[in-house]
């Protein structure tokens, strides 16, 4: 199954499927002349890094492997310093490729690298769990932390493909795979009614990790995701609709300390919020955001935020608040399929729905 991001010339394409990994003729097209750096992390370099070496090595490639340690925490300045002084060591030129083996935290760090070697170099996603497949590796955003903020260095730029082996799901642990389920969910609500629908039908097929089930979740999820990116690449407005969930669920990463939460988890939590607040300000019905609240705990994902003073949330929103140009901006629902930006929101709803969707002590 392959789409493409429509972006004029900096189009692409989107492979998904079993065995995509050993597929070289995916690969062919998309990688610029010269040697490829594959980039990876210490969990999945051990499982799936050998095989893409072979992949490009079969086309002829000089392949460097580049293995960074697993987590968050490489997403640093330091990483681009040290994959950028390997890449120069070996001799790597503007015609080089490199190929993003790993979650969204290997494909933020390779992407920006790409970005930024000698001025810019093709790159490829092969994203390995639900998470990177479903979003981070579809969109051009990529960057790392800085001490004083997530995701603060960074650019836009895009990949030359997307290749989705989605064999490599298989080991993904169950956390971090209903962790990606939550965006996936995402994309249900803010623009696709008819997915949700087929998700609420299909749930034990997803959580089975189904082959057909997985390739037609990260279908419609990268198809929804790139309608919005074509039409919004540098997020002026529209994309921000992709962050739905995400004001509470940022303040819910932040409040309970990184790492209590995967991003995911707080995101299912941020959308039941989302979906009360709307149903506050009348946007929409109860049994809308019972379905929401049903499907979300259907995926085996927390629905409930920790117990902590309310003010502790509405502090971190504040930040988030800053970040965003001065307002603090929720994505509301308008409906099952249907999402509105708005930055005007009575203070006093905010805090109902918070309150009750706390865990009580
Ligand atoms: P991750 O990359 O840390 O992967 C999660 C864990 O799973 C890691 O321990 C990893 O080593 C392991 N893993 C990966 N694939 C595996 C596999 N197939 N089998 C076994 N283990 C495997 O985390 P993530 O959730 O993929 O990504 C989170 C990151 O993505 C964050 O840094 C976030 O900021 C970023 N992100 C970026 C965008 C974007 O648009 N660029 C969007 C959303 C999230
Ligand atoms: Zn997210």
């Amino acid at each position: 199954q392959s789409l493409r991001v429509d972006l004029g010339s900096r189009s692409y394409p989107i492979h998904i499927g079993p065995g995509l990994i050993g597929d070289k003729d995916r690969f062919a097209p998309a990688l610029a002349p010269g040697p490829v750096a594959i980039i990876s992390d210490s969990n999945v370099a051990p499982l799936y890094l050998e095989a893409l070496d072979k992949t490009l090595r079969s086309l002829g490639k000089t392949v460097l492997n580049i293995i960074l340690p697993a987590g968050e925490g490489s997403k640093t300045l330091a990483s681009i310093q040290e994959i950028t002084g390997q890449l120069l060591s070996a001799g790597f030129g503007r015609d080089c490729s490199l190929c993003a083996l790993g979650g969204g935290v290997i494909g933020d760090i390779a992407g920006f690298a790409a970005a930024a070697y000698q001025r810019g170099v093709a790159y490829l996603q092969v994203p390995t769990t639900l998470l990177a497949m479903v979003d981070s590796s579809v969109g051009g955003k990529t960057g790392v932390n800085h001490p004083l903020g997530k995701n603060m260095i960074g650019a836009f730029y895009q990949p030359r493909a997307v290749i989705a082996d989605t064999d490599t799901l298989d080991t993904l642990p169950e956390r971090e795979f209903r962790s990606g389920l939550s965006e996936v969910i995402k994309y249900g609500l803010i623009s696709d009614q008819g997915f949700f629908s087929w998700l609420e039908d299909h749930m034990d097929a997803v959580m089975a990790r189904d082959t057909a089930a997985l390739m037609h979740i990260i279908e419609r999820s990268c198809a929804d995701k790139a309608e919005v990116v074509t039409r919004d690449e540098q997020e002026g407005g529209l994309r921000a609709i992709l962050n739905l969930g995400h004001t509470f669920g940022h303040a819910i990463e932040a409040a309970s300390g990184y790492g209590t939460f995967l991003h995911g988890e707080a995101v299912a939590i941020g959308i039941i919020m989302a979906a009360d607040l709307s149903r506050r300000l009348d946007l929409i019905r109860e049994s809308e955001q019972d379905r929401i609240y049903a499907l979300m705990e259907g995926a085996g994902l927390p629905t409930l935020a920790p117990r902590l003073p309310v003010t502790e949330y509405l502090r971190f929103m504040q930040v988030d608040k800053k970040a965003q140009g001065g307002q603090v901006r929720f994505i509301l629902l308008r409906g099952i399929g249907e999402a509105v930006i708005t930055g005007d929101v009575p203070p006093a709803a905010v805090i109902q729905t918070l309150n009750a969707f706390m865990e009580n002590e």
